[in-house]
């Protein structure tokens, strides 16, 4: 069961009144299996479905599902015992790793390596717009936007709905 806010507006009312966990605390994260950058942004250890939320200011549900949480996101935590100074996948699951934890600092620094080492590295790009954009830096985040635009329209176009759900 998928619903997104896009595809089923009146569907997606159901699940309005489930609020987004604390920014500032660790997000349960699990990957929305239609999606390259959707994950759930309620409490970890949560009941009930899945739910992504988006908006740059109020946080609207964007999309419900309730698969099998892709497992990414627990081994991420696991990567940075040696962590090789110039793979740029294990940069980019470490900042996944500090996102989660809510780290976005700590997790901009590891995006912004892996970009360093991979330039044209889509993931990592993204990544970095959305722990620019939960850390409250919307121009750096905005600036990310841009590039990572212009390495992946459909992966940006992605990203947008996410953050301007209304
Ligand atoms: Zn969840």
């Amino acid at each position: 069961m998928i619903i997104n806010r896009k595809d089923n507006p009146e569907e997606i009312k159901k699940y309005e009144h489930i609020r987004r966990g604390p920014m500032d605390f660790p997000h349960c994260f699990a990957k929305c299996p239609n999606s390259i950058i959707v994950t759930c942004s309620r409490n970890i250890g949560h009941s009930g479905p899945h739910v992504a939320h988006g908006g740059w200011f109020t946080p609207h549900v964007y999309t419900v599902w309730d698969e099998d949480p892709e497992p990414n996101y627990q081994e991420s935590s696991k990567v940075s015992p040696g962590l090789k100074p110039n793979d740029a996948e294990a940069h980019y699951n470490l900042g996944k790793a500090y996102a989660k934890s809510g780290d976005y600092q700590k997790s901009i620094e590891s995006y912004k390596e892996a970009i360093r080492i991979k330039p044209d590295y889509t993931d990592a790009h993204c990544g970095l717009v959305i722990s620019y954009h939960l850390s409250g830096n919307g121009s750096s985040a905005k600036e990310e936007y841009k590039i990572l635009e212009g390495l992946d329209k459909k992966m940006a176009d992605e990203l947008l709905n996410l953050l301007r759900a209304k």
